[in-house]
């Protein structure tokens, strides 16, 4: 910011005297704990002083505090400290005398030392004014951008300038710009484009996934539209082709019924009203249920829980049976909502089906490590291209391989992966190699 406009703005004075202020506080604080110090420790002296003069010994059959209550009066005499004497009068008439001018021949050196310590202490944090200011630098810029921001007049003729430059607004490469031409008017120019920007961005995201999301739901209506047609024509008396038609329709339906569902989800996480309902729970043991769930119902691939460094395989009876005991190892609590983390997991785990042989292995994981813990979902599919790599979690997004396949995809199950480990502050990284297999790592923070 230009020098000339802080000082217009004033707001350098404003955090100065804050800075001021806050250090005079900061001042009187230190001065009274070092004064409360300095009088614990000369009375924490001058008892041990006299409990040395009368005698007194842990090992001995009084305690301190009986024999400081045989005390019935204390004198001091002498002409110079040097010479001070220190006289205890006991209950029983005795009298205590204690030469004191050792003692402060050894103990005022070292006050003088301590003392002077806390004044030069004192007296440099007087000046301490400048390194609360140079903290409170963002502040100043606040209030000196706010200042320069309301000092701008908006007479008639500039909001009218303003009106203009709205009606008016251009688009250059391809962006609706703002200018007025006024440079009073700059910095509200700025922020008008800065979010004219933002919602034009976020304008081309709806229009292109309710374009995606028409043309998706297209092909399924055409598929269902023409075997109706084959069956209104021929079907009625080819039963051949009339349970192709059948088959067909329901696929189709069964295909827009999960597309349709997905969308929703999105939607509704679009607008916040995906609501979430954390709770503590064992990460292993949730991956763990997906894991029995898969097995049971996808018998063309082996599925390995790996837990406590054993790799645990069950056939398709044992899981539906729900009975399987896992090996004792320390728990992974996250604190998430259960269901959407299954669904994230499960879709992980469909994929890892959808795009390997079958016959192979998909493995599970739970890990721990830097406060973070990690469900991962490994298989030997087909892999992922470095191009495919980069748009994999994008709305709709399929590789040529995956649309050409029939594996039966929508698209979106990353996305609402995606959706689902953003919404609890976790992470995904991605590791494939085409025809070798992809690595899923999915991260939340530890509870
Ligand atoms: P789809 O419904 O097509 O599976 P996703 O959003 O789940 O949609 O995945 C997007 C694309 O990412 C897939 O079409 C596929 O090309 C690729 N992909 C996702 N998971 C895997 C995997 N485990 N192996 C190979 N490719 C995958």
């Amino acid at each position: 910011m230009p020098e000339s406009e802080k000082k217009r703005s004033g707001g350098k004075n404003v955090t100065s005297s804050i800075a001021r202020r806050i250090n005079a506080s900061v001042w009187l604080d230190k001065l009274e704990s070092y004064v409360f110090l300095n009088v614990a420790i000369l009375a924490a002296l001058f008892v041990m002083l006299v409990l040395y003069s009368i005698g007194w010994t842990p090992a001995g059959d009084l305690t301190a505090v009986e024999l400081l209550k045989e005390i019935r009066d204390m004198e001091f005499t002498g002409d110079s400290l040097r010479n001070l004497v220190m006289e205890i009068h006991f209950a029983s008439g005795e009298i205590r005398t204690t030469a004191l001018g050792s003692w402060i021949e050894f103990l005022l050196p070292v006050g003088v030392i301590v003392t002077a310590g806390e004044g030069i202490d004192l007296f440099t944090s007087l000046f301490g004014a400048h390194k609360i200011l140079k903290k409170l630098r963002p502040l100043d810029e606040i209030v000196a951008r706010a200042t320069a921001i309301s000092k701008i007049s908006l007479d008639q003729t500039k909001i009218e300038h303003l009106e203009e430059a709205i009606r008016t607004a251009s688009t250059q490469d391809g962006q609706v710009h703002l200018s007025t031409g006024d440079s009073d008017l700059r910095k509200v120019e700025s922020a008008l484009n800065q979010l004219l920007l933002k919602m034009e961005d976020s304008y081309r995201q709806q229009t292109r996934f309710v374009s995606d999301a028409s043309h998706e739901l297209r092909t399924p209506i055409a598929v269902i539209q023409g075997y109706a047609d084959m069956l209104d024509r021929w079907g009625k008396e080819d039963p051949e082709i009339l349970q192709e038609g059948i088959t067909s329709i329901k696929n189709e339906s069964q295909h827009m019924k999960e597309l349709v569902e997905q969308l929703l989800f999105l939607a509704r996480g679009d607008s916040g009203r995906n609501t979430l309902h954390k709770e503590k729970t064992d990460l292993r043991e949730l991956i763990a249920e997906v894991w029995e769930e898969s097995s049971m119902i996808d018998p063309d691939h082996e599925y390995v829980f790996i837990s406590a460094g054993k790799e645990l395989r069950v056939g398709a009876d044992e899981a539906s049976s729900g009975n399987i005991t896992l090996p004792a190892a320390p728990p992974a609590f996250v604190e998430v909502d259960v269901s959407m983390v299954k669904q994230s997991a499960r879709i992980f785990v469909q994929n890892a089906a959808k795009y390997s042989e079958p016959g192979s292995t998909i493995r599970l994981s739970v890990n721990s490590s830097g406060g973070k813990v990690s469900y991962i979902v490994e298989d030997e599919g087909s892999g992922i291209g470095k191009e495919d790599l980069k748009h994999i979690f994008e709305r709709f997004y399929r590789s040529d391989k995956a649309r050409n396949s029939d594996t039966g995809g929508t698209g979106l199950g990353l996305s609402i992966a995606k959706w689902i480990v953003d919404a609890h502050d976790g992470s995904i990284d991605v590791t494939s190699r085409p025809d070798f297999g992809s690595r899923f790592v999915v991260s939340f923070p530890a509870a």
